[in-house]
């Protein structure tokens, strides 16, 4: 985010009138007490304007990066602003890990909790889940603890920045462990809805990435807890692949953590991409859609009847699942999940269209986008009243509210 004020993919540029670096909690205090609309930015890694503001915006990355382990809690406390990659480093040196991550180290972690991110394992909730406890500056500049045994706590994790500016984060850990990675290629895909549980449960956590053009899915990435064993020779008629792969066929690997079914640490092995590389394909948009995991395959085909308007504009697809959650406005509340992952062309105009036709497609399945990408209508969640009723007290001003979640959030 060089020169003018951009996210990630550089498809965004913020405009806000001030940011704002505080380099201690009591500034942040002080800005979000004087300021009368602020928003949050964490990494900048969120595809649409979840973060943007016209006033006032905050960035944590400066608050002193402390991470402090709390063995006899099994939890670990950590600044907002520390990026996943660096949290595990520090957590695996110690002896330590968290139940999942993103495909990418790069993000905050109180910016990837705020939108729902996730990882992939049908036993494994989101990235949230993992949250014990939390602290924001709310509207007043007044600094609130919540625990989990707090009634309002599950609507504060998956906050999409809405209720305050989170300072400090405290997450359930466990001893460290070590995972396999293994790729294999060529899946029929009449075998993904014919053994889609078998598939998606035959390891940890399981990818599988596609380009919904062929008669195969082109990679299944499995994740497996390290028990000695060696990988399957052979994956429902896919094949283990000869060498490492990008999931974007083509690409180099270089970028890619280890695969080989080699064992290594959770954290070098559970986000596809390294911490010191570019991840994915680094010229890109995303978008992704959740719907429960028993419709995972009438989802499979609603993408299908599109697939003339989406492979065009399409670099990959990933599928993931998610297990449900309590979390009010998390897009996996109740609902196991299947995640349909569309890596776009970095071309806004040409991509819209194919969001639309997936949403329209998928329309009876009641998808609900992922809340850092490009999506045009988010559903009413069962929870938007008891979230509002939160927000209010909190932030009876709406100091926190930008556009993006007035018209999402408060259907204004
Ligand atoms: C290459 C790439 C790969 C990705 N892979 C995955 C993936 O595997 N799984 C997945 O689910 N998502 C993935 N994403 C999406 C990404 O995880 C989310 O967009 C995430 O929110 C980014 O975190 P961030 O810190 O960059 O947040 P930002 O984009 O900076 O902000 C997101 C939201 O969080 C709020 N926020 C940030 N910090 C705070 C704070 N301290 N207090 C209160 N609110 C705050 C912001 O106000 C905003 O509403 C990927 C994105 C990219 C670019």
């Amino acid at each position: 985010m060089a020169g003018r004020l951009r996210n990630w993919a550089g498809n965004i540029e913020f405009a806000p009138a001030r940011v704002h670096r505080p380099s201690s909690v009591e500034q942040v205090q002080e800005i979000v007490a004087a300021a009368e609309q602020v928003r949050v930015l964490g990494s900048g890694h969120s595809f649409n304007r979840i973060a943007d503001t016209p006033a006032d915006l905050v960035s944590v990355a400066g608050l002193p990066q402390e991470i402090s382990i709390d063995a006899e809690e099994g939890t670990v406390s950590v600044a907002a602003g520390v990026r996943y990659g660096e949290l595990a480093a520090h957590l695996h040196a110690a002896g330590y890990a968290l139940h999942n991550l993103g495909s990418l180290p790069h993000i905050s972690v109180a910016g990837a909790v705020a939108t729902g991110t996730h990882g992939s394992g049908a036993g494994l909730g989101n990235l949230a889940t993992a949250i014990a406890g939390l602290q924001l500056v709310t509207a007043d500049g007044e600094l609130v603890e919540l625990r989990r045994d707090d009634p309002a706590f599950a609507g504060s994790v998956v906050s999409l920045g809405a209720l305050g500016v989170v300072v400090r984060v405290t997450l359930d850990v466990s001893r460290a462990y070590q995972i396999r990675q293994a790729v294999f290629e060529d899946l029929p895909r009449g075998q993904l809805d014919a053994h889609w549980r078998e598939i998606s449960t035959s390891a940890y956590s399981v990818s599988l990435f596609t380009d919904w053009a062929g008669d195969t899915v082109d990679q299944v990435w499995l994740k497996r807890l390290d028990d000695g064993e060696p990988a399957p020779g052979e994956l429902f008629g896919a094949k283990p692949a000869d060498g490492p792969r990008h999931p974007i066929s083509g690409v180099s690997p270089d970028n890619c953590t280890e695969q080989g079914d080699v064992p290594g640490p959770w954290h070098t092995r559970l986000p596809h991409f390294k911490l010191e590389f570019t991840p994915s394909s680094g010229e890109e948009l995303q978008s992704e859609f959740f719907v429960a995991a028993d419709d995972a395959v009438a989802a499979f085909a609603a993408v299908e009847r599109v697939r003339h308007l989406v492979t065009p504009v399409l670099q990959i697809s990933e599928i993931r699942t998610v297990a449900a959650d309590e979390l009010w406005l998390s897009p996996h509340y109740r609902r196991g999940s299947v995640a349909l992952h569309f890596t776009w062309v970095p071309d806004t105009e040409a991509v819209l269209p194919a969001v639309a036709a997936l949403e329209a497609e998928l329309a009876d399945l009641a998808p609900r986008p992922h809340w850092g990408k490009v999506f045009h209508h988010a559903p009413g969640y069962e929870r938007s009243a008891d979230f509002a009723e939160l927000a209010g007290r909190l932030d009876p001003g709406g100091k926190f509210r930008n556009a993006f979640v007035r018209r999402h959030l408060f259907g204004e």
